[in-house]
């Protein structure tokens, strides 16, 4: 991943990243190579490590400069589809330990940063669903009626008690999950480094796998520091995947998605914005998501441009999206504007596949990942230790590239174009 000089997050890792030091024993031999230091990779590799496995990851880039250290810390559970979607698209009986696992993603999260006492800012004080349409609304009450039935925490919002909660006039309502929060993900991805580190793992960055073949017995690696062999491999590159595994990356699109920080705002209005500390996805087809950061700043992202960033420009538009919120905000400084790549499937399910024998790969998030994928990796550290397909949260499915892969983003694209003239219509 080249550096793109516009594009320059506002998250900085709390934990001085001493685990570095660790690293590069000249190990080339484990029990299971880690391709992708995210979420996903980092919490496999924890979980792995410490039920005594020998483990290797190798980034290309640094921990945390893919999706994982790059997007809104917004930790979500669940899916786009509800539960009783579910049930039906699965049946009952595949259905339930999917929406047991779905409704605890957010849990792994802050379970492990509490019991571990990680070095992350969190706040957990519930995600909001904010219905900018009747139609929204519609569906707000059905979520409702569904995850309440399951026994989760969460109630409806009507229009004065979401503009209490988000200081602004723009919803007719929405939906409060109290099983969400907020942290630094950059932080949270270091500290899962740290710990896997401390339990044995070996982390290498800067290190690109750019084959990946099977050897005799075991799997081989080939990066430019060598050759790194394992009889079990867990691809866990996500929007970043390239062509390491046939048709994986044919068969998700990377989309942009694009934030800004402002400065930390003045006492007297950062009272008015997310007073209670909730973070917000809007219900717009174009959405937009945003929280507070621990220093006070607003977080705000939505999709971006398809191709890299060329000016601060590319920005504007999630800039116009936050004066909409709150007008009053017009003299705040935007101090960062970043990117990153989120991997979307066309069922907006993950996906997780076994191509061969000892080689695991995952790919798909659709913006729910810092839970999802967290959760996922220790699934599959305990999928790869007991061989038992029950142990992972969805199906094992054939890996299916889209058809004309290609002209999908350029349709993306378009589709973006037009959707945005809705939403505005709609408004
Ligand atoms: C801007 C943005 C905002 C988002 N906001 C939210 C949010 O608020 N809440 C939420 O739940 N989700 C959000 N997401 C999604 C979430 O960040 C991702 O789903 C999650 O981080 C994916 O984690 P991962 O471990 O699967 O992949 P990643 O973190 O992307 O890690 C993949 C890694 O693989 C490495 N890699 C790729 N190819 C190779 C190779 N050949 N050799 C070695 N290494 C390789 C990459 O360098 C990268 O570090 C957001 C995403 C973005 C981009």
């Amino acid at each position: 991943m080249a550096a793109n000089p516009f594009s320059v997050p506002v998250w900085q890792p709390t934990s001085t990243a001493a685990w570095r030091q660790n690293r590069a024993d000249g190990s080339t031999g484990a029990d299971v190579l880690v391709i992708g230091a995210g979420f996903a990779g980092l919490s496999t590799a924890l979980a792995l490590a410490r039920s005594g496995k020998s483990v290797i990851v190798l980034e290309a880039a640094q921990v945390g400069q893919g999706a994982s250290g790059l997007n809104g810390g917004q930790v979500i559970p669940g899916l786009k589809y509800d539960p009783e979607w579910l049930t039906a698209h699965f049946g009952e009986a595949q259905a339930a330990p999917i929406i047991d696992f779905v409704a605890s993603t957010a849990d792994s999260v802050f379970d492990l940063t509490e019991r571990e006492q990680l070095a992350v800012p969190v706040v957990r004080q519930g995600w909001i669903y904010a219905a900018n349409t009747d139609k929204a609304m519609t569906l707000a009450h059905e979520r409702n009626r569904q995850w309440k039935a399951r026994g989760a925490d969460v109630d409806l919002l009507d229009a004065a008690e979401i503009q209490r909660l988000t200081g602004t006039q723009t919803y007719v309502g929405g939906w409060l999950d109290r099983r969400a929060g907020t942290i630094n993900p950059l932080a949270f991805v270091n500290e899962l480094a740290r710990l896997a580190t401390e339990n044995g793992a070996l982390i290498l960055e800067g290190v690109r796998v750019n084959v990946l073949r099977r050897g005799n017995d075991r799997w081989e690696a080939a990066t430019e520091k060598g050759l790194f062999r394992a009889p079990f491999v867990v691809l866990a590159t996500n929007a970043y995947t390239d062509g390491l595994v046939p048709d994986l990356a044919r068969s998700l699109v990377p989309l942009h998605s694009f934030q800004l920080a402002t400065e930390p705002l003045p006492e007297d209005l950062g009272r008015l914005v997310l007073p209670h500390g909730q973070a917000v996805s809007d219900s717009r087809r174009i959405l937009v998501y945003y929280r507070k950061s621990p220093d006070g700043r607003l977080v705000l992202g939505g999709r971006g441009r398809m191709g890299i960033p060329r000016s601060e420009e590319d920005w504007n538009h999630l800039h116009r999206a936050m004066l909409r919120l709150y007008p009053f905000l017009q003299n705040i400084r935007i101090e960062r504007r970043w990117y990153g790549r989120v991997g979307m499937t066309p069922d907006h399910m993950p996906h997780i596949h076994e191509p061969e024998p000892g080689l695991l790969t995952l790919v798909g998030c659709q913006g729910r990942g810092v839970g999802m994928m967290t959760a996922i990796g220790a699934c599959f550290a305990r999928y790869i230790e007991t061989g038992d397909r029950a142990a992972l949260p969805f199906p094992v499915t054939p890996i299916r590239p889209i058809p004309f892969h290609r002209f999908r983003q350029i349709g993306i694209a378009a589709a973006i174009t037009s959707y945005r003239l809705l939403d505005a219509l709609e408004k």
